[in-house]
């Protein structure tokens, strides 16, 4: 192991990886370093919805233009990264349907279908599109936009992408302290100390430790969620379904996933017969034949939340040195190109989005209060 980097990035999930790519594609001399295997922790949970419009709330979010310049940004990245990595991010076409059974959860979907991009089918086109969605089904909407990718994959396309620009990756390699001494940071891991002119702390849920010891009072809190793999043989479903807070995702490796529970402050990623009872049940909600497919495997992983579901993003506020970019809950697949792009601008003091910035910002809580 070298000793010696211009930047030092500790988390190789998904977020520390795209970061990583990002940074060796400028040219910057970038080491990567991960306590475990790369995109091992939450990242493996995710289902890999792009899901820009699905996961916005509400018209005045910041999240939306952020997530949508995200979402686009892979369009590109797909082939860009299965010709540097030769890992194919399993970018799958055909976007979300939004189910509604009834009309009040019709209703619930007015928000979204005021957006041009989003299309409201009834019944009859849903069943068209997807003949083992329940009968009585009254319509959905229809996100062409929010299509989905493998996250494991994805992640390892960034961090080989990464390494192919000239990055260094170290896994297996925990950091247990950052120190400052002049103009360079020291970066304490168990397989030695590193030196770095920059460090991006990407540890996603497990970022309180560091946090502490850079002197940042924010913390994230573990939202658990499961889900059940299933594997097919033929195609059930060309679209993802999602009703309520539950999903199906069909991917290109021909397994669907069905999720995901939301537990909150719960750091065991044990899974429960509970939680798998209440999948399966919402499953059959959407698709009654769902009781006949076989199950693959069960996933679960621990989203990191911020104490306003917005991820943190920025410089450290007192510390020009040091980065940070953790705390994308429900989201961190869609988001990890823009938030890359972002802390790759700040490096490079390159233009940047303020407006962003300032949304995600560290040390924003502090500065409402004012
Ligand atoms: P992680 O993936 O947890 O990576 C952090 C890395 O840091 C880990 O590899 C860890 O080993 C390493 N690390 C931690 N501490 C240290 C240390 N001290 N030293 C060295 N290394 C360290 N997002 C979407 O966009 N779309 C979805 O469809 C989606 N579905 C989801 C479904 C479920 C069930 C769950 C649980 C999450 C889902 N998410 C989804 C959210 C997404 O998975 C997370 O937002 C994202 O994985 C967070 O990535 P990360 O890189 O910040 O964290």
């Amino acid at each position: 192991m070298r000793s010696n980097y211009e930047v030092v990035i500790i988390g190789g999930g998904i977020i520390g990886s795209s970061i990583a790519y990002y940074l060796a594609k400028a040219q910057m001399d970038v080491a990567l370093l991960d306590g475990g295997a790369i995109g091992d922790k939450t990242t493996k949970a995710a289902a890999g919805m792009l899901g820009a419009h699905s996961e916005c709330e509400d018209d005045a979010s910041i999240f939306f233009p952020f997530a949508r310049s995200s979402q686009q940004a892979y369009r590109e990245l797909k082939d860009e990264l299965y010709e540097i990595s030769q890992i194919d991010i399993g970018y799958r076409e055909g976007g979300i349907l939004k189910l509604a059974f009834d009309e009040s959860e019709k209703q619930k979907l007015h928000y979204l279908l005021q957006q041009p991009s989003v299309q409201w089918l009834d019944g009859h086109e849903v069943k068209k599109l997807e003949t083992a969605v329940a009968d009585h089904i009254v319509g959905a909407a229809y996100i062409k936009d929010d299509v989905n990718v493998i996250p494991t994959q994805t992640c390892q396309a960034f961090a080989k992408g990464a390494q192919v620009f000239g990055a260094s990756i170290f896994e297996n390699t925990h950091v247990y302290g950052v120190q400052k001494l002049n103009d360079s940071y020291f970066v304490k891991t168990t397989k030695g100390t590193i030196e770095a002119k920059r460090v991006v702390v990407a540890t996603g849920v497990y970022s309180n430790g560091l946090l502490q010891d850079i002197g940042v009072s924010e913390q994230l809190t573990p939202v658990k969620g499961e889900s059940i793999v299933v594997q097919t043989n033929q195609p059930i479903l060309q679209h993802t379904l999602f009703y309520e807070k539950s999903y199906i995702v069909p991917r290109n490796n021909g397994k669907l996933v069905i999720g995901a529970t939301m537990i909150e402050d719960e750091w065991s990623e044990s899974i429960s017969l509970q939680s798998m009872e209440d999948l399966i049940n919402t499953a059959k909600a959407m698709i009654p034949s769902s009781s006949e497919w076989k199950i693959d495997g069960f996933t679960s992983g621990l989203r990191p939340a911020t104490f306003d579901g917005q991820p943190f993003i920025g410089r450290h506020p007192e510390d020009e040195g040091i980065f940070i970019a953790c705390g994308h809950f429900r989201n961190g697949i869609l988001l990890a190109p823009a938030t890359a792009e972002l802390i790759r601008d700040l490096m490079l003091e390159k233009e940047e989005n303020k407006e962003w910035l300032d949304a995600f910002r560290i040390d924003r809580r502090q500065l409402t209060k004012v």
